[in-house]
């Protein structure tokens, strides 16, 4: 064959795979990404909670795979949702803790779907600071964002609503999908939660929920903090200290129009005066004020889970469900008094792992369950494998593609790296790294120069730091080794990257 016939045959070739991809509907899956804010996976029943029931995103679960141990790599709001975009360890996409500004300029999983022919695009909490890039669509939370009556961010200015925040950007969410998308594209949809986050303001529908009922404690809710380095003792996130009054509903809650405000006080002062009356101290102060924070937070998780079933039902009424992989998650996981804590940020198991659950119909067995270890740095390469499209070699994680077929890799990663930096900050939480493996973790608070080595297997509440222990000098040096090595493959020295025009992709904008 002469060379100028093999290119011939070649161009034909190339001709014709180009003519089938554009004669056709593209048929690649969408992507529903469904992320919250700080729902820990003891307040899902698809991960046997002992305090609530989420029938609705039980339903990913009982239809997808449910993931065991998913782990993020900086367990905080912002610095998660910069991993997700980026696939980057935190000191490499530049966003360490709250208050740090997104560079968008960098390459992101947005971008890069695309740039592969998807629409995209990102309804509800964004918390980066910067405006959102690489997205068709965007209608985003100021900020934290209200429970109540929130203005949003969005391309054409500022929008005003009114009601409560779940179920607006869940009306927001199927606005898009019915009215607003390119059908002849595949997408991705970012639908992303405030709720549970602080304060815990619950809908007006569920308001009562939970009242008659006593919330179940958590085993460690009387930590002493004993048995440990000194970070667990030095933290400012008790429920018995650190709650306020703001959290506990023990002042009039601001933001709220009348009509919704008199359903607060129908809900909420007869409770204060109870708690008047009562004139609590001590353990049983610290038991109330769990029973009320408890019960807030649930009833937040409530309303999560009743929309987010409106969205599954309205996959299911449209036939979209067929070939639209459904995620689950949220930015990290959560105290939900254990340790006697509210809040996050630790590398301890409640709020080092997430939960995340995924259904993709034909594709992913139902009712299935993994544990291997995935990750948040994980979620963009699984994307953009879904779509078909390149990985960038700068990625840091590995799309779980394989694992969610039921054939996890015999090469899978066996140890997770973290890395926490917001001190000082909100809630005293010390600098830390670590590694954890299958049994055990090791955390060094390296501004004090404290570590911790848990044996995972004995002490799954991690109440009794061993490292000081003779009987475990062989796993301690095996566990720094391991720490090493993955300080190098994720080439963090300590130091985080900087950007020329960190602030760019911020403009002022007016009321749509
Ligand atoms: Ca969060």
């Amino acid at each position: 064959m002469t060379l100028r016939y093999s290119m011939l045959l070649g161009l034909v070739a190339l001709a014709l795979a180009g003519s089938v991809v554009w004669a056709e509907k593209d048929q690649r899956p969408n992507i529903l990404f469904v992320f919250s804010d700080d729902h820990g996976y003891q307040a899902l029943s698809c991960y046997g909670s002992k305090v609530n029931q989420t029938p609705n995103l039980d339903r990913i679960a009982k239809e997808g795979m449910r993931f065991d141990r998913c782990f993020v790599t900086n367990s905080i709001c912002g610095p998660s949702r910069a991993v997700i975009l980026t696939g980057k360890y935190s000191h490499l996409n530049g966003f360490v803790h709250n208050g740090n500004k997104f560079n968008g300029q960098q390459q992101t999983v947005s971008k890069l779907l695309q740039s592969a022919g998807y629409q995209t695009a990102v309804i509800g909490k964004w918390h980066l600071s910067t405006d959102p890039t690489g997205f068709d669509y965007w209608h985003i939370l100021q900020g934290q964002g209200p429970y109540y009556n929130p203005a949003m961010d969005t391309a054409d200015g500022v929008v005003k609503h009114t009601g409560y925040t779940t179920e607006i950007i869940t009306d927001l969410a199927l606005d898009w999908l019915k009215n607003k998308r390119d059908t002849d594209k595949p997408f991705l949809l970012m639908y992303q939660h405030k709720a549970p986050h602080r304060n815990w303001q619950p809908g007006p529908k569920q308001l009562n929920n939970y009242d008659d009922v006593t919330i179940p404690e958590p085993e460690t809710l009387f930590d002493d903090y004993s048995h440990r380095a000194s970070p667990a003792r030095n933290q400012e996130m008790t429920v018995e200290r650190h709650l306020t009054p703001n959290d506990l509903k023990l002042v009039p809650q601001r933001g709220l129009t009348d009509e919704q405000k008199k359903a607060w006080d129908e809900a909420y002062d007869p409770k204060n005066e109870e708690f008047e009356k009562a004139n609590l101290t001590g353990d049983d102060l610290i038991r109330w004020k769990y029973q009320r924070y408890a019960k807030d937070y649930l009833r937040c998780v409530d309303s999560v889970d009743e929309n987010v079933g409106r969205v599954l039902d309205y996959l299911d009424e449209t036939g979209l469900a067929d070939n639209t992989v459904v995620i689950y998650s949220s930015d990290q996981g959560w105290y939900l008094g254990e340790h006697g804590w509210f809040d996050k940020r630790w590398m301890y198991e409640e709020s080092f792992r997430t939960p995340l659950m995924v259904r993709w119909p034909g594709k992913v067995k139902p009712g299935s369950v993994s544990d291997a270890m995935v990750m948040n740095l994980d979620f963009p390469e699984l994307f953009l494998e879904i779509a078909g499209a390149p990985i960038p070699s700068d990625m840091q994680g590995r799309s779980f593609k394989q694992v969610l077929m039921g054939e996890t890799p015999s090469d899978w990663r066996k140890s997770v790296y973290y890395h926490y930096y917001e001190f000082p900050g909100a809630h005293s939480v010390a600098k830390h790294y670590g590694v954890r493996t299958e049994r055990y973790k090791l955390i060094h608070y390296y501004e004090l120069n404290e570590w911790e080595l848990f044996d995972l297997e004995k002490d799954p509440n991690e109440l009794n730091s061993v490292y000081d222990e003779a009987d475990y000098a062989a796993v301690k040096s095996q566990m720094e080794a391991e720490l090493e090595r993955l300080r190098d493959q994720y080439k963090d020295d300590g130091s985080v990257v900087q950007f020329d025009q960190p602030n760019a992709n911020k403009k002022k904008r007016k009321r749509a």
